[in-house]
């Protein structure tokens, strides 16, 4: 069972190297993604394991005191990776001074056998701790890359900590790098499994992190930030069907920002910009979580209230309504005055309401609320008779 170590060393160097280019020239160097970090990580493994494979060849320093030093850096790297592939500020000088400590440990601990090995191994259990622990505190949610790294990291841990009982038992011979039996057999698949869970799981958490980036800006208004057409139309679907079920009223408001051309026409296309970005911090601050609003059209947003009555709803947005007209966008130095108007529906969602049915309601009373001037908002109830002539007859029209 117990196969050549010298070998299996060799073989652990090809795969990491290989692995590593495969990485670095994917990730075409690009710095700040990660992938590079990990293949960089991936070369010091294969080096340390080279140094391991020249054991009883070449001098002390250079086949444990280097490889070991290199092992190090590699998980150094590893970690490194996690931090860059979630976009998050590294801690550097902690995660350096692991490999400087190790460097400094065996240059002390070289000509002492035990100690060295004892050193070596604590340092590295350290390390691979760090990265469970990052790895699990950094998992992407719904994620389950950070899994394999955790799974990895244990059975390193597995692998030192027979090192460990080795040298506590007398037997610390058995896990030099030139003996091959079946501990350093098993030792050695440990680092094969070990090299392969770490480059894979951070291959997949950085895949995560780019499709979670995708999925966010696939439902964000580019300018704005807030959710854009798609995003908000599946929330209504959502709170439709969830108010229909559980019988709970739902109110919907169209907002459209007052004369909007003009502001354009009269301060240029950058200031309407701001003035949009302006209305959505105003609005998002002052609602309540349960709500939702997105951007529907260019100066249009859609408004969600659920569980919310006709008379709540007419004061919620009034209240918006009002704030908003007393509170003037700032773009440079000019104070621009904006108003909005809204068109509200408000009811207990029967079989026969879709998302576009209550859009075209609050749509129809949006234009009522301009017709009646701007800057004012008109509700469209669901309750018979609460329906006034001119909303009749535009409904009859959207069926
Ligand atoms: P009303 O009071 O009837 O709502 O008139 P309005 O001028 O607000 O509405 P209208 O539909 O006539 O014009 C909307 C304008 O909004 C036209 C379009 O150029 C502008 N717009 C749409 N999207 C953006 C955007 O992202 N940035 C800027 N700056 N303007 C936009
Ligand atoms: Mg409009
Ligand atoms: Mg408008």
């Amino acid at each position: 069972m117990a196969a050549h170590t010298p070998t299996l060393f060799a073989s652990v160097a090809l795969v990491a190297t290989t692995m590593a280019i495969c990485l670095i020239v994917a990730g075409q160097l690009k710095l700040r993604d990660g992938l590079f970090t990990t293949g960089c990580g991936l070369f010091a493994h294969s080096f340390a394991y080279v140094c391991y494979t020249l054991y009883g060849h070449a001098p002390l320093w250079l086949t444990y005191g280097l490889g070991n030093s290199l092992l190090s850096v590699a998980l150094a790297f590893y970690t490194i990776s996690i931090f860059r592939i979630r976009g998050l500020r590294t801690p550097w000088l902690f995660i350096s001074s692991l490999p400087l400590l190790m460097v400094v440990l065996m240059v002390v601990l070289i000509d002492t056998r035990e100690p060295r090995m004892l050193a070596s191994s604590s340092v590295l259990s350290v390390q691979c701790l760090l990265i469970m622990i990052w790895a699990y505190r950094n998992a992407q949610s719904g994620g389950r890359a950070h899994g394999l790294l955790i799974v990895g990291a244990c059975i390193s841990l597995v692998g030192l900590l027979m090192r460990v009982v080795s040298i506590l038992a007398g037997v610390a011979q058995d896990m030099q790098y030139d003996v091959s039996n079946l501990k350093q057999t098993i030792s050695v698949a440990i680092g094969t499994a070990t090299v392969m869970m770490f480059s894979l799981g951070l291959v997949l958490l950085s895949k995560e992190r780019s499709e979670s980036k995708l999925h966010h800006m696939a439902l964000r208004d580019a300018l704005t930030g807030m959710l854009n057409r798609r995003a908000i139309l599946e929330r209504l679907s959502a709170e439709l069907e969830r108010a229909r079920r559980a019988g709970s009223s739902l109110a919907i408001a169209m907002i459209d920002i007052d004369h909007f051309k003009q502001i354009n026409d009269r301060y240029g296309h950058l200031a309407g910009d701001e003035v949009l970005c302006h209305c959505v911090r105003h609005l998002s601050q002052r609602l309540r979580t349960s709500d939702s609003i997105g951007r529907y059209g260019g100066e249009e947003f859609l408004l969600l209230l659920p569980d919310t009555t006709a008379e709540n709803a007419m004061a919620v947005v009034d209240e918006l309504r009002r704030s908003m007209a007393e509170t003037p966008a700032q773009f440079g130095n000019l104070q621009i005055p904006l108003s909005f108007s809204a068109g509200l529906w408000c009811a207990v969602p029967g079989p026969a309401d879709t998302s576009d049915s209550l859009i075209g309601k609050a749509d129809v009373a949006l234009y009522e609320a301009k017709l009646e001037g701007r800057n004012t908002l008109r509700l469209l109830a669901a309750y018979p008779g609460v329906i006034d002539p001119f909303l009749a007859d535009e409904l009859k029209e959207i069926g």
